[in-house]
């Protein structure tokens, strides 16, 4: 069985085999003398590769992602919404006497309405998004803290 433990000079992790526990051997990188354990640090144990970091919180990610899709959904719906109500408003005017200026507001209106109504739900949907990786990114953060704060200090 192998023994790994740091260098706590430069932090240079040591794989060595249980036979050397108790022994000296240099760091492989610095050279500095150290005393190989008898048993292994567990520090490493508990650092989480960038890989797995990616992994977890696969579903929060993917809901992240889907909202900032409805969003863009929502804008282009906004949009084409509000195309539609000028469109058929100037259709459902033909062969009638309808005041224009009257009309033009009314369209205006509905296309502003649309556009907005859009907007807010893309925006608040797009927030939600953020929101879960803000969560996630906090989550990572404080990991990433605490395995500072465990890991030993060089003594030098
Ligand atoms: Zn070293």
């Amino acid at each position: 069985m192998d023994i790994s433990f740091r260098c706590n000079k430069c932090g240079q992790n040591i794989v060595i085999d249980a036979a050397s526990a108790g022994q000296l051997v240099d760091c492989p990188k610095c050279r500095t003398p150290l005393e190989v354990p008898y048993k292994s640090k567990s520090l490493d144990k508990r650092v989480i590769s960038p890989a797995k970091m990616r992994e977890r919180y696969i579903a929060l990610r993917w809901i992240s992602a889907s909202l900032k899709v409805a969003a863009v959904l929502c804008i282009v719906v906004g949009i084409a919404g509000g195309v539609a109500c000028v469109v058929g408003g100037e259709l459902s005017r033909y062969g009638t006497s309808a005041d224009n200026t009257e009309h033009a507001v009314v369209s205006l209106m509905a296309l502003v309405g649309c556009l907005l109504v859009g907007g807010l739900c893309a925006l608040l949907l797009w927030a939600a998004g953020d929101l879960i990786m803000v969560f996630i990114d906090i989550e990572e953060n404080t990991r990433a803290l605490r395995e500072l704060m465990e890991t030993p200090l060089s003594t030098t």
